[in-house]
Order: structure tokens, then C-alpha cells, then sequence
């Protein structure tokens, strides 16, 4: 009996950023546990030898509760089977990738860890904004907006400077965008939320800090999105117009659709 874990980052949606690592080892998977949000329409075919359990979770519905996906890999790998955990992202990013790698050497399971493009920096990216350019940030933060930060948080954060990325965003913005204000960000930094990144309904929605919940709300923003928060959203083109342009054009904030 060998059976043993592949832990992979499957990128933030679109099959061909999945890496060789991790395509390699779904061909050689016969057991695949598989997220909402790591890519999947195809894995009958990128996996033809594995039985595909779907252990997706949406926000506010944990479809598979995290201690029984970790039970479920542990016991795949104790019966001998070559198991394959697929989630979004990298694994290491906000996606407790460590508590599965934990739950497996505490069952004596060997684990392998492929590394995945994390959605925190390549969806801005398809959204045309780079999280650093020089002379306007030098410097970026991965935030999980699944709780709300502390006020020494806000603080550290509105005083940092660089460019701000927040993970699972949509629900905590309007407490966010205050929070900064409050500590004394510039009511005019601007703010970006790219919801459905590498979708074909991928969408951006542009604002300031002051009008961004707003806009958000017109929009009808939904996860899962990506927000990021400076002075590198005015970088952002469609194609035709840049960020800036767009802001002033819908006197304040725009979606751009690419
Ligand atoms: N480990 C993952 C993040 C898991 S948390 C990673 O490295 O990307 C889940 C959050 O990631 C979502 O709520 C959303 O904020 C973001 N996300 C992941 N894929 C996305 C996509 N294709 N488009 C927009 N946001 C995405």
C-alpha cells in the first residue's frame, strides 16, 4: 500500500494555467478532490483515471466541511490510492492548504505540494493592473476579507502605503473602505474589484475609496472577486481608455467589461 497525497495548486480557474506539475499528476491520480473555484470542467478528461469528488464550497456554505475533507484525503491515501487534493489558487495562499499538508503527516500519509498561480496576483492582472510599478508601489498586501481586520490592522494597513490585495472581499468592503478612511487613507485612492477573473464574464469595477460600495452595489458585485486597493488601479486599461479615464468619463467609477 502507497497510497499518498498531491496537494495542487490548480490557478486561479482557466485549465491552461494549471502547471505541468500539477497536469502530470491528475494523468496519474486516481482519486481527485476538487474545489469550486480551481479548474474543473474538464477533469474527466485531464484526470480519465480518477474518481472526481466535488468538495466545492460557496461562501456561507461550506459544501464539505474542512476536518472531513482532510478526513477523506487521509483515508484515500490510507487505503493505498494515489490522491490528488485540487484547489484554487496556490495552496499556501488563504486556502488552508497547510491544515490538509498538517492532517496528512499526522496520519503518517506522505504529501506532495505543487504550487498553483495565486488569484491575488494574477487576477488584477487580467484585469490589466500590475500590483507593483515602479515610482507608484513597491510593495503589496494579501488580505483575507473572510473576517473583519482589527482596528491596529486598518491602521497598519492605511499607513503602509503599496497596493492593498483583499481575497474574499465582497461581503466585508463597505467595513473595509471605512476602516481605511478612518485611519487616514486619501478618499480618492482608487479601488478596483475584478469579479470572475479569466471567466468570460470576467468584469472590473472601478471606483474611489468613498464611492467603490456604492458602485459595488450597482454593479450587484458578487464573489468570487478580487479587490485592490491603490494608486496602481489608475494602470488599469480596457483596451481603448485608461482607468483614469474611465473614473472621469462615469464621473467617479466605472465597470469595464474587457
Ligand atoms: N488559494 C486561493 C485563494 C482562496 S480564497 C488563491 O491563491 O487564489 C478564495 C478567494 O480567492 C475568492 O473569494 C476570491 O477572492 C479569490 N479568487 C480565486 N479565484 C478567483 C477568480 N478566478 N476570480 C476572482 N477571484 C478569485
Amino acid at each position: 500500500m502507497t497510497g499518498r497525497v498531491t496537494l495542487i495548486g490548480g490557478g486561479p480557474g482557466r485549465e491552461d494555467l494549471l502547471t505541468l506539475a500539477a497536469a502530470r499528476a491528475l494523468a496519474d491520480a486516481e482519486v481527485v478532490l476538487y474545489d469550486r473555484l480551481a479548474p474543473h470542467e474538464r477533469l474527466h478528461e485531464l484526470a480519465p483515471g480518477a474518481e472526481l469528488v466535488d468538495v466545492g464550497k460557496r461562501p456561507g456554505h461550506h459544501a464539505v466541511p474542512q476536518s472531513e475533507i482532510e478526513a477523506l484525503l487521509v483515508a484515500h491515501a490510507l487505503a493505498g490510492r494515489r490522491v490528488v487534493r485540487l484547489k484554487g489558487g496556490d495552496p499556501y495562499v488563504l486556502g488552508r492548504g497547510s491544515e490538509e499538508l498538517l492532517a496528512c503527516h499526522a496520519a503518517g500519509v506522505q504529501v506532495e505540494v505543487i504550487p498553483g498561480v495565486t488569484s491575488a496576483v494574477a487576477v488584477p492582472g487580467a484585469a490589466g493592473i500590475p500590483l507593483t510599478h515602479r515610482g507608484i508601489s513597491h510593495l503589496f498586501t494579501v488580505v483575507s476579507g473572510h473576517a473583519p481586520l482589527t482596528d491596529a490592522e486598518l491602521g497598519h494597513l492605511a499607513g503602509l502605503g503599496g497596493t492593498i490585495v483583499v481575497l474574499m472581499g465582497v461581503g466585508s468592503l463597505p467595513s473595509l473602505t471605512a476602516g481605511l478612511a478612518r485611519h487616514g487613507m486619501a478618499a480618492r485612492m482608487p479601488v478596483a474589484i475584478i469579479e470572475r477573473g479569466f471567466r468570460a464574464d470576467q468584469r472590473t469595477t472601478i471606483g474611489d475609496l468613498t464611492d467603490i460600495v456604492i458602485a459595488a452595489g450597482r454593479a450587484q458585485v458578487a464573489s468570487p472577486a478580487v479587490v485592490v486597493i491603490g494608486e496602481v488601479v489608475r494602470l488599469a486599461h480596457d483596451g481603448n481608455a485608461s482607468a483614469a479615464e474611465l473614473m472621469e468619463r462615469a464621473a467617479g467609477f466605472a465597470v469595464v467589461t474587457p
